[in-house]
């Protein structure tokens, strides 16, 4: 069984909370772990690093790492001054945290999938920035989110011609994907290479790692499109494409 560590989403200590007062707690949205087991992999939860159990021996225990949706990054994670602390303080802890998990499945050469929020600490933790808040910082950006709309936002994206997601989706140049972001790429980050941009405002929406180990993220969230559906891009060749990887470099570790 392929064992994909799923970086969590976080609901910090909270004591207006009746439910867990006062602790944190560690979780994983379910479309999310779902779209693993549908393409044969388990999705593992990973906690935090504590006591003798290190970032290595919990990257060592899975064969990929998956980074999931969920909170803003936080602006003092690309050492930028908080536009709005208020409004977008995003979640330092959990950047912490995943950015750990990222270098480290980097050295040991696990593959990463990063989606939405994941594409975006992908981004970050190579030395990227971001728009703290898209339509604020870049007037020519369409809406990537609508509270009401959530997954039912959506958008064309262009694939990049020769890109890795050309080959994967053949014969497709433009698609469309679900938008539940209202932050995005600004400086791309080291050796990272475009794959997919927004087809009305050119926000980057898909990213390769052009180096010696698989990482790519998207800003869309394919868990949530239907297989097969014709509306939206079909989710699985991307991640069927992540599992091959991570087959590959299971069968070279052995
Ligand atoms: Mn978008």
């Amino acid at each position: 069984m392929i064992r994909i560590g799923l970086t969590a989403c976080f609901f910090h200590p909270d004591f207006d909370r009746n439910l867990f007062k006062g602790k944190r707690l560690l979780y994983m949205e379910q479309s999310m772990s779902n779209y693993c087991m549908r393409n044969g992999s388990l999705p593992l939860l990973l906690p935090e690093s504590h006591a003798s159990i290190s970032v290595e021996d919990i990257v060592n225990s899975v064969d990929g790492l998956l980074l999931q949706g969920g909170s803003d990054i936080a602006p003092s994670s690309y050492q930028e001054d908080f536009l709005d602390q208020e409004k977008w303080p995003g979640d330092s802890h959990r950047d912490i945290y995943e950015i750990n998990l990222f270098n480290e499945a980097l050295r040991q050469k696990k593959p990463v999938l990063g989606i939405c929020r994941g594409h975006q600490l992908i981004n970050v933790a190579l030395g990227g920035s971001l728009y703290q808040d898209t339509s604020t910082q870049n007037k020519s950006a369409i809406e990537h989110r609508d509270a009401e709309l959530y997954d039912g936002l959506n958008h064309l994206i262009q694939i990049e011609e020769k890109s890795h997601l050309a080959d994967l989706y053949k014969h497709i140049k433009e698609a469309r994907v679900n938008s539940i972001h209202h932050q995005a790429i600004a400086r791309l980050g080291r050796n990272l290479l475009v794959e997919a941009f927004s087809t009305q405002d050119n926000i980057i929406e898909a990213i390769r790692y052009d180096g010696d180990s698989y990482v790519y993220g998207v800003q869309w969230h394919p868990e949530f499109h239907i297989p097969g559906d014709s509306f939206l891009l079909d989710p699985d060749p991307l991640f069927l494409d992540f599992l091959q990887a991570v087959k590959t470099r299971s069968l070279n570790d052995s």
